[in-house]
């Protein structure tokens, strides 16, 4: 009698535990659901997931027509007059503009780092510079190694595609970008492909 007694006492027991257990979790599942709103809103109401894609097109040089062709050796004979005695990393840059014409420009480094310009920023604040007002149709970038070997191609750095942006948006015309390697050409049609999400001229109106 007392051990059937014992035993009802121990399930009555077991069962609060269990009750108790629940609860606990339940609470905390709660709680950690309202911090998780609190920091992400989106999720309670429905979030909107975006995709954004551009396109890279691949050429081989006998590809390109004559002026594209012509643009990219502007590039490479200036990337051979850079001036890299820290990174010997040589970048050169040639910007077709609307009437015809190539300018073209190399990286200038300096001792005090951040005081040197990338070959792209130096070709493109040169055409600004020379020919306010002629567009920019095409950017050719190519880069070489120590051994003057043109290497893969190489993308702008982050400030460069802010550059490049701005001279889009000042003309009003999008910027073909041509990254020159070795064997192969990758072609961007506007450079607003390079810098998805971009801050512009359009938050400043
Ligand atoms: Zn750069």
């Amino acid at each position: 009698m007392i051990k059937l007694a014992v035993h009802k006492v121990k399930r009555f027991e077991d069962k609060t535990k269990t009750i108790l257990h629940l609860y606990n979790f339940f609470t905390m599942f709660v709680i950690k659901q309202r911090e998780l709103y609190a920091l992400f809103p989106a999720r309670r109401n429905a979030m909107k997931r975006k995709k954004i894609e551009f396109y890279v097109e691949e050429y081989r040089y006998e590809e390109l027509n004559d002026t594209y062709r012509k643009l990219i050796a502007a590039a490479k004979e200036a990337s051979k007059h850079s001036y890299a005695p820290y990174s010997h990393f040589s970048v050169g840059a040639a910007a077709l503009l609307d009437d015809g014409n190539i300018v073209s420009g190399n990286n200038q480094e300096n001792a005090a780092y951040p005081s040197g310009l990338c070959a792209e920023r130096v070709t493109l604040f040169y055409a600004n510079a020379r020919y306010p007002e002629q567009a920019i149709e095409a950017i050719a970038i190519t880069a070489r190694d120590q051994a003057g070997e043109t290497i893969a191609p190489v993308t702008p750095c982050g400030a460069c595609r802010q550059v490049l942006l701005e001279a889009e948006q000042r003309y009003q015309k999008d910027i073909c970008v041509l990254l020159c390697g070795k064997e192969k050409v990758l072609l961007v049609k506007s450079t607003k492909d390079l810098l998805p999400l971009s801050f512009g001229n359009e938050f400043l109106k």
